[in-house]
């Protein structure tokens, strides 16, 4: 990277700018940088301290990190691991998904913080010449060279820098600002449901059903002290009032007896209202720029596995980018191969989602009690079909590959 000052802003040459420090732009970044090309990720903010990420490292994601010689690092980090996706619906327990024959080294879920990992992912980073991360940083304005995007105008602690680059690589999520201003409009019906975000005290090593529904649905992942709890309501029936407050405490006490005392103490400031949305681009690319992960298709919770997602398109685009990037610019054609490779497996997650989205906006209706669903009640009468849910959950449609894993990880898991 070169650094010459003009004015009042610098401009920064590089291969690759990255705008955001998610899951998909930390995995690309780190990816390009250990094959040789200069990239600068950009962080609008201070840490990855942001608690409204989900917790969820699946098998698939493990599988890549010990590619890269990262897993024991990974696992060395706090974390609980998930090998059945177990279900408490009225009372009853149900098994809706088991990796416990996944062809991978590493057969369950593991949740671990999302700011943990991606310090993981950041660190990695960091290992590599050429690779520049740059926090508190936020891609404002694209650069235009007649009308190929050129880089980005980025502000942060040493002002107004211009970043010009071969690549512009949208990794900032489903708010992407950059993806407007490229003229990129993500399309696709509202969620049905949103989240309420909130966090209960947790005793050492207790644990909870991850999922209970009945009348109502609630998420709880273990966070050390606490469980993030997430209660899932139909779109827009959270108002805010102290009605409303009451309400959830009651129905989140009806459907996890054991978190009824810790509800009492809820403020109304304590809960974040998450808006869902499904979305996606028609085309990820334009000349100079790629978007991925949630910029090109937003996921719904449901399911967790957006994460998933994010990573598996860093991976393809940093396969089929290492090559040419270093020397010569990727042609549009080259950012095309890429969305045509990771938009299946997103458009028929999304799918997938949606139809869940039909159980939970049922489960979210109060007073309703919902038997349970008979696609759940076949997966308890037929264990291959948990196997297979676990293989789509833990694995996704099209499991990508390190092209060039670490000296230490070129061999694959044995298969059972
Ligand atoms: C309520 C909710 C719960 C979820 N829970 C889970 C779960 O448990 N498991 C799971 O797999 N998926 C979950 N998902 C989906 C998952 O969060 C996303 O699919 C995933 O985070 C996408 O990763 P990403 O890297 O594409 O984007 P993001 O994770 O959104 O990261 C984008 C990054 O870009 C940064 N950024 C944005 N704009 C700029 C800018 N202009 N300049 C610099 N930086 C910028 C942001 O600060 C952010 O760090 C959940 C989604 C929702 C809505």
């Amino acid at each position: 990277m070169s650094e010459t000052p003009t004015g009042t802003s610098s401009v920064v040459t590089t291969d690759c700018v990255v705008v955001g420090g998610g899951p998909a732009g930390l995995m690309l970044g780190l990816l390009l940088a250990r094959r040789g090309v200069r990239v600068t990720v950009l962080e609008q903010h201070a840490d990855f301290l942001r608690d409204f990420r989900g917790d969820t490292i699946h098998p698939s994601t493990q599988e890549l990190l010990h590619e890269l010689g990262l897993l024991e690092r990974f696992l060395a980090r706090p974390h609980e691991d998930l090998p059945q996706v177990t279900m408490a619906f009225s009372g009853r327990r149900l098994v809706l998904a088991d990796f416990t024959r996944l062809p991978t080294r590493r057969r369950a879920i593991a949740f671990m913080p999302q700011w943990d990992f991606l310090d993981l992912l950041a660190a990695a980073g960091r290992e590599h010449a050429g690779y520049e991360l740059r926090m508190r940083t936020a891609g404002t304005a694209l650069l235009r060279d007649g009308s190929r995007i050129a880089g980005v105008v980025a502000d942060g602690p040493v002002g107004r820098v211009e970043i010009r680059a071969k690549l512009t690589v949208l990794a900032d999520g489903r708010d992407s600002a950059l993806r407007s201003a490229a003229g990129m409009r993500p399309v696709g019906g509202p969620s049905a449901i949103d989240v309420l975000w909130f966090r209960l005290p947790r005793s050492e090593g207790e644990q909870i059903p991850f999922m209970q529904a009945g009348d109502g649905a609630l998420l709880s992942i273990p966070r050390g002290d606490f469980f993030q709890c997430a209660h899932i309501v139909r779109k827009g029936a959270w108002d805010g009032s102290a009605a409303s407050l009451e309400a959830l405490r009651r129905r989140v006490a009806a459907l996890a007896p054991a978190f009824h005392d810790r509800m009492a103490p809820l403020r109304l400031d304590d809960i974040r209202l998450l808006s869902v949305r499904i979305e996606h681009l028609e085309r990820w690319h334009r000349d100079g720029l790629l978007a991925i992960g949630d910029a090109a298709h937003a996921m719904s919770p449901a399911g967790g596995v957006g994460i998933n997602l994010a990573i598996q398109d860093a991976v393809a685009a940093a396969n089929a980018l290492a090559p040419q990037l270093a020397h010569a610019r990727p042609t549009e054609a080259l950012l095309h191969r890429i969305q045509q490779r990771r938009e299946p497996p997103a458009r028929i997650t999304q799918a997938f989602q949606r139809r869940l989205e039909t159980v939970l906006v049922r489960l979210a209706e109060p007073g309703e009690r919902v038997p349970v669903p008979v696609p759940l009640r076949i997966v308890q009468h037929l264990p291959v079909v948990r196997h297979v849910m676990g293989r789509f959950i833990g694995l996704g449609l099209r499991p990508e590959h390190i092209d060039h894993p670490a000296a230490a990880s070129r061999t694959r898991a044995p298969r059972r």
